[in-house]
């Protein structure tokens, strides 16, 4: 799955990469190896929780009708929900604006034992922020350095970072938006204003090309996630997830006590 990795140091170019992706796996094989990876992320995440050393952090970024809410639903589908916590950025409030834009997020970072995502995150501070000239260049620029010592940061406490952006084409996203308009059942999830911002895809795109160029590390790498087949998407997701936790070695502590021959009456 390294191929979805973005170099750090390298400058990326969403132009080249293919958002209908399938890797050369059928739809039939990869939902069913996703059953088996989902069962695993349930085994990893008690495993966590008990050995108690690490922090997870994953970061989902994602243009509007991406697949953000189906990619929670679908990787943690097993996951016990006391295991898991999602933190979703939205517009914040005149409080949080009067702050640095870090405050915010800070708070909701993962505690030891813990997986947090973050559905949307800081980066909507360099995305919809700079897209939409909400501060001046010269602020939102030096953002980038702030974000990667944040997350370095965070790396050095312990916290293990994956981010990862869900690929679309604006075709796919036009797909999705109008299959919203057609079915009276999904107009809850239509957000006439997510047309303004699809106004501005490019602008977006290179928002995002920026943004993970500059903030793509070893300790906190970017992952371009070919996302149109949502069973290709979680596939890949639960891959690099599962993987992630493998190479943390964890182990459930040792018991300290000796049991050896306590019957419980
Ligand atoms: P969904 O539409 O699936 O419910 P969503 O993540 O799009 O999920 P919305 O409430 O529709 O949620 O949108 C949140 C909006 O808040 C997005 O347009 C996002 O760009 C915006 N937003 C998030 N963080 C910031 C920020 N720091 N500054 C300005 N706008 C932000
Ligand atoms: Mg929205």
């Amino acid at each position: 799955m390294e191929k979805y990795r973005v170099t750090p140091g390298a400058t990326l170019r969403l132009a080249d990469l293919d958002p209908a992706d399938t890797g050369g796996i059928d739809k039939a094989t990869a939902k069913a190896e996703t059953k088996t990876l989902n069962r695993r992320l349930e085994s990893q995440q008690e495993l966590l929780y008990a050995e108690g050393k690490h922090k997870v952090l994953i970061v989902l970024q994602a243009m509007d009708a991406a697949g953000k809410d189906g990619t929670i639903r679908h990787v943690f589908d097993r996951v016990n929900p006391q295991g898991v916590k999602v933190a979703s950025f939205k517009k914040p409030t005149s409080k949080e604006l009067s702050h640095d834009y870090l405050w915010r997020v800070h708070e909701h970072t993962p505690a030891t034992g813990e997986i947090t995502i973050f559905n949307r995150s800081h980066y909507e501070d360099v995305l919809i922020v700079r897209v939409l000239g909400l501060v001046p260049e010269d602020r939102w620029q030096r953002r980038y350095g702030h974000i990667r010592a944040f997350e370095q940061l965070l790396a050095d406490e312990g916290t293990t970072i994956r981010k990862f952006y869900l690929n679309i084409s604006k075709e796919e996203q036009r797909a999705r938006l109008q299959a919203r308009l057609d079915d009276p059942s999904k107009h809850w999830k239509f957000d006439v204003g997510d047309l303004d911002q699809r106004k501005l895809w490019d602008d977006y795109m290179a928002a995002y090309e920026t943004a993970m160029s500059e903030t793509s590390t070893e300790d906190a790498p970017w992952y371009v996630i070919p996302a149109e087949h949502k069973w290709y998407r979680n596939l890949v997701i639960s891959r690099i997830l599962v993987d992630t936790f493998d190479r943390l070695n964890m182990a459930f502590p040792e018991q300290t006590e000796d049991l050896s021959g306590i019957v419980v009456e």
